[in-house]
């Protein structure tokens, strides 16, 4: 039976944000309304005395601004089997598996439909904005997606990343179609379990379907970058299936192969025009417009963290418009790019004030503390619409999944206003120091990592006189580097356990599922000489920073040369993790 394709009414989903973004205020107050009102049976809720009050100044004054940490014993409850209204009034039956790493682990979060709803909310008012500048049409999508495993906890409830509960939503197929935006591989190449097969298979079905592919997507970036680094690799590969309309043998997974080979037929002609399209190209530039001819862009999560990997991106995309998506995250969607045309480093995302109720901690509240340890109690967070332009803030979040006055750990800056709404800026997280993909690794985790491998230098009487940490992107797959100075002479054996022992101590789910399939490559730890660290702080002391108030940085970004070349200067030994072999 033939699926039915909802008409996507780009005029309508532009006047609805028009018309809601020009009342931000009062949207955001029936939004809150409307979630109290749903959840009002919610013991989390009952017992924080609203009474029934549904306005923000009860609100505020009844419930805590919170962290994860807070509502976990709620969440474990839940994952746990308890099934009475708990955070929410309806009960949650599936978690949002977040690779965020607050006490170095996965974060669950709950899902529920109303987040579906908001994620197909923000999907389509950005494809509307989208479309109007860059229309697509009757086609195909190349997108680098992948789905990690639905698991149920002990107590039965359903658990994966929150895309992975996006992807596996019934309506969500038929709902990207009407957005034209349909994946061109088989469901099989997405739910595959195992990423390295699923990539291969998702450029083979591309090359298919070069001429439909209409756009070339992935949730973050990096997995568009990634995935063309690997093209370079493979691709005679590819087109020597395609010649021969032969799957290769590295695809091994039984159900991959079955739908890749109702795909695949020998195509001579197709494999022929591809091979001379590689080699006509000099240093790769331009790929994605020679491969895919009809794409009129490439789209993804392009920045924050996502800003190194532009630079490759525009040489694979030549003169494809960048399109950066939108701004959200497992705790729920925040805001749509409705300004396409602009590139990704001025990018702003508008708020959707229907989709949650949304607070802003003035970064200045927070300066000069530590955000995590800061008392909420003291914070006074300002509402949508009394945000100021040029102002950076810390995003609290309410949510129509139980999440009350959450603490994301956003910081962003606000650039201007659609209507009354504000555009947002991402400047970056609050607390992450190391990431590279899907991986998240914040100081904590630096720290609990280098405490565990601090003990087994400890068995030869020697310890970390002190540490910091960079991510290596000089070579693919990059890699973490934690620097160490300690304060003897370890043997070569136990320097190596060490440099293990820090490799398996980031268990943040990003992070060890990436190093299983090396899309992160060895943790290099690297031993540098004793008086190092004090020349770093000498460094900072010579710019004005003073002796009481001094914090060793914890990662040194690329840009940071001098302390950079410090440490590189000062390396005595290397040791590269064999954790993962
Ligand atoms: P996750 O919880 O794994 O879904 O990751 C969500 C986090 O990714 C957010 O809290 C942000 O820090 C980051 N993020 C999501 N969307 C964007 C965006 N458009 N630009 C920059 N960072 C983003």
């Amino acid at each position: 039976m033939l699926e039915k394709v909802e008409e996507f009414n780009m005029e309508k989903v532009i006047q609805e944000f028009e018309r809601l973004t020009k009342d931000a205020g009062r949207v955001q107050r029936e939004t809150l309304k409307r979630i109290l009102e749903d959840n009002a049976s919610a013991e989390y809720l009952q017992n924080l005395g609203l009474k029934g009050r549904t306005d923000p100044e009860s609100f505020k004054a009844c419930v805590p601004l919170v962290t994860h940490k807070e509502l976990e014993p709620y969440i474990y409850r839940i994952i746990d089997g308890d099934t009475s209204s708990i955070l929410t009034g309806k009960p949650i039956t599936t978690m949002s598996l977040s690779s965020g790493t607050t006490q170095g682990k996965p974060k669950y979060l709950p899902w529920n439909d109303e987040l579906f709803e908001t994620t197909m909310q923000i999907y389509q008012t950005s494809f509307a904005y989208r479309n109007r500048e860059f229309p697509i049409k009757n086609g195909k999508a190349l997108s680098f997606i992948y789905s990690s495993k639905q698991f149920k906890t002990k107590g039965g409830v359903a658990a994966g990343t929150a895309t992975t509960n996006v992807f596996r939503n019934s309506r969500y197929k038929r709902e990207m179609k009407a957005l034209q935006s349909q994946c061109c591989s088989p469901d099989e190449v997405i739910f595959g379990p195992d990423f390295f097969q699923s990539l291969y298979c998702h450029l083979l079905c591309g090359l298919i379907f070069r001429e439909e592919v209409q756009l070339v997507s992935s949730i973050f970036a990096h997995s568009i970058v990634h995935a063309f680094r690997t093209f370079e690799q493979v691709w005679e590969e590819l087109c020597t299936d395609i010649k021969q309309g032969v799957l290769s043998s590295r695809i091994t997974v039984p159900s991959v192969r079955a739908a890749m080979s109702k795909l695949l037929k020998p195509n001579p002609e197709l494999a022929n025009l591809i091979h001379a399209k590689c080699v006509g190209l000099s240093n790769w530039y331009g790929l994605i417009p020679e491969l895919f001819p009809n794409a009129k862009y490439v789209y993804g999560i392009m920045t924050g963290s996502m800003e190194p990997y532009l630079k490759k991106m525009r040489h694979y995309a030549g003169e494809l418009p960048l399109l950066t998506a939108d701004y959200g995250s497992s705790e729920g969607w925040i805001a749509a790019n409705v300004n396409p045309r602009l590139a990704p480093e001025l990018a702003t995302y508008a708020v959707l004030p229907q989709i949650g109720y949304f607070e802003f901690i003035p970064l200045t509240q927070l300066e000069n503390n530590d955000a995590s340890s800061f008392l909420s109690i003291d914070l006074n967070p300002v509402g949508l619409t009394e945000v100021k332009v040029g102002e950076e803030y810390e995003i609290v979040i309410t949510n129509p999944a139980g999440l009350y006055r959450y603490r994301l750990g956003d910081v962003v800056k606000v650039m201007g206003f659609h209507n009354s709404t504000p555009e947002l800026k991402f400047v970056r997280r609050s607390s992450l120091l190391l990431t590279i993909n899907i991986d998240k690794n914040t100081e904590t985790d630096l720290q609990l990592a280098v405490e565990a491998a601090g003990k087994v230098l400890a068995e030869e009487k020697l310890e970390v006189v002190d540490f910091t940490s960079h991510v290596d992107l000089s070579k693919e797959p990059g890699h973490y580097v934690i620097f160490w100075e300690i304060n003897g002479e370890a043997s070569e054996q136990v320097l190596g356990e060490c440099c293990n022992c820090l490799d398996k101590s980031f268990v943040d789910a990003g992070y060890t599922s990436s190093r299983k399939v090396n899309c992160i490559g060895p943790l290099e730890l690297r031993l540098v000489r004793r008086g190092t660290f004090q020349k770093i702080l000498e460094h900072y002391l010579g710019l004005g920073a003073a002796v009481s108030q001094y914090k060793t940085p914890r990662c040194v970004g690329p840009t940071n040369t001098i302390v950079l070349q410090i440490l590189t200067d000062n390396v005595v030994k290397t040791y590269l993790s064999t954790a993962f072999n």
